[in-house]
């Protein structure tokens, strides 16, 4: 489980994150949308432990992430996807995923290699471990991205803007493995610009404005009946 309570983060004179309290229940997806800026991915960086929290308390499955000398006990526990696949080129499908169980987790390499094919086997790509980033499409790139994060075991997924550089054609195959992570229980944190993956996969929407959660509620709730002017603005311009 995520608890954030009364979390703020200034970035110099700017407070970006105001007080702000969130859940997340394990087994939950929890979709966050908002405008450019209004701290989606900060929240998520402040989840995964990427960045510091100023004041307030953030918790991820008891690790207290407000706590410097004890952020570093989330290795492992939580895996990162981004808007950028970050493979290294000159490593196979395979040695991009291995990578970090050997040189962090200092795994075997057959330890590693078996937990990597089991991860690639869930995005679908087992065929593709010998191939090359250049030799694969911007979906199974990002695929390969998520892959590398499963082999970890993590307990919570991130996604930030995960389809978004992707051409529209390549969206489906990377909704679809998220969507199988979220079927078998995962809980997952997600920043998404694509209203429909919110609609189908959420169980809980946020709706981020200016650092504070605006509103949030259920698909259902937040899509077809939003409260907030701001939540019904921002929806008129993206849905
Ligand atoms: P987008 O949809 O464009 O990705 P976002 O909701 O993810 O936006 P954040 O990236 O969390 O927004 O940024 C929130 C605010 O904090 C923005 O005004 C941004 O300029 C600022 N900000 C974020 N990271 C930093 C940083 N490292 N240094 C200074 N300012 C930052
Ligand atoms: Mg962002």
């Amino acid at each position: 489980a995520i608890t954030l309570s009364g979390v703020s983060k200034s970035f110099g004179a700017t407070q970006v994150i105001k007080t702000l309290s969130l859940e997340v229940q394990p087994g939950e997806v929890l979709v966050l949308i908002g405008a450019s800026g209004s701290g989606k991915s900060t929240v998520l960086r402040m989840m995964s432990g990427l960045e510091t929290v100023d004041d307030g308390e953030i918790w991820v499955n008891n690790v207290p992430l407000h706590d410097r000398k004890r952020s570093s006990e989330i290795c492992g526990h939580v895996g990162m996807v981004f808007q950028q696949f970050n493979l290294f080129p000159h490593k196979t499908t395979l040695g991009n995923v291995t990578l970090a169980l050997i040189k962090a987790r200092k795994m075997s390499p057959s330890a590693a290699n078996q937990r990597a094919m089991a991860a690639l086997e869930r995005v679908g790509l087992a065929d593709r471990a010998n191939h090359y980033p250049s030799q694969l499409s911007g979906g199974q790139q990002q695929r390969v991205a998520i892959a590398r994060a499963l082999a970890v075991e993590p307990k919570i997924m991130f996604f930030d803007e995960a389809t978004s550089a992707l051409d529209p054609e390549l969206v489906g195959e990377v909704t679809e493995v998220m969507r199988g992570l979220a079927r078998d229980g995962m809980t997952m944190v997600v920043v998404t610009h694509e209203m429909g993956f919110a609609r189908k996969t959420a169980d809980r929407v946020v709706f981020m404005d200016q650092g504070v959660v605006a509103e949030q509620g259920t698909p259902e709730q937040l899509f077809v009946n939003p409260q907030n002017p701001r939540t019904q603005q921002f929806l008129s311009r993206v849905l």
